[in-house]
């Protein structure tokens, strides 16, 4: 085969390659995200417990004050009861002392409920915190696999990019710029023929190119599409795809 030809081919392979890996590689760092969400999702639900559970021991503090207080109060109107001279005063003392003594008992259910809340928010708190290491394992997990394939792949990559450049480097000017010119216009450049059909564009070519395209002795392209084209002998075809060959599992 004519050596520029069999470059061009090894070149669209390369470039097939080269953009295959190019996206698989952009679709691990989302990958990597995707995860990292979860785990932040996690901590988040872990924060909030942690935060509820501080909320409830501050409102429950302060309830506490606050009936200390109230006891006080009340103490100090008891000690005035023993000090009032007229009937007046002592109904006056001994009302003020009933509200006192509901508010307390307001304040009192209201301790009870603030510490039932506390200990529902504090049996929450081991789940969470676990849900937190679950996420974390999983997501250091996922980024050393993932990071793995990327080194892979960067690795494919850069070998490949070698190759194309070292290709690049022997072709003759002339080519390389057909080459560009159809893959920017087809997004493929060079289309093997097959039983007198271009497989770029799927059109019978006139009998006296695909004699032509058969020699693979020169450069030539498709009357239809321009893609350059190349001649495999079936013999030397690579084996097709099972599937492709009408072995594949029953429909
Ligand atoms: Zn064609």
């Amino acid at each position: 085969m004519y050596e520029q030809l069999e470059k061009l081919i090894r070149l669209q392979e390369l470039d097939h390659e080269i953009g295959g890996l190019g996206r698989k590689l952009a679709e691990i760092p989302p990958q990597i995200e995707e995860t990292r969400l979860h785990l932040a999702a996690a901590e988040r639900a872990h924060d909030a417990g942690k935060t509820q559970v501080e909320v409830s021991r501050k409102e429950r503090r302060a309830a506490e004050k606050e009936l200390e207080a109230h006891i006080d109060k009340r103490r100090k109107f008891q000690e005035q009861q023993a000090k009032v001279k007229t009937n007046k005063e002592y109904q006056a003392l001994m009302g003020e002392l009933e509200v006192l003594k509901v508010e307390e008992t307001a304040v009192e259910d209201r301790i009870l409920q603030l510490m039932e809340g506390q200990a529902e928010s504090e049996r929450l708190l081991p789940g969470l915190a676990a849900d937190v290491a679950r996420e974390k394992a999983e997501f250091q997990e996922r980024e050393r696999v993932l990071r793995a394939v990327e080194e892979r792949l960067s690795g494919e990559l850069a070998a490949a990019q070698e190759s194309r450049a070292a290709i690049v480097a022997v072709l003759e000017p002339s080519s390389l710029q057909s080459y560009q010119r159809i893959q920017k216009l087809r997004g493929t450049a060079v289309a093997e023929v097959r039983d007198e059909f271009c497989l770029g564009c799927r059109t019978k070519m006139p009998s006296q190119n695909f004699m032509e395209a058969m020699r693979n002795d020169r450069i030539l392209s498709c009357p239809h599409c321009h893609r350059i084209v190349y001649h495999v002998k079936p013999e030397v075809r690579p084996a097709a795809a099972p599937a492709e060959q009408g072995q594949g599992p029953a429909a």
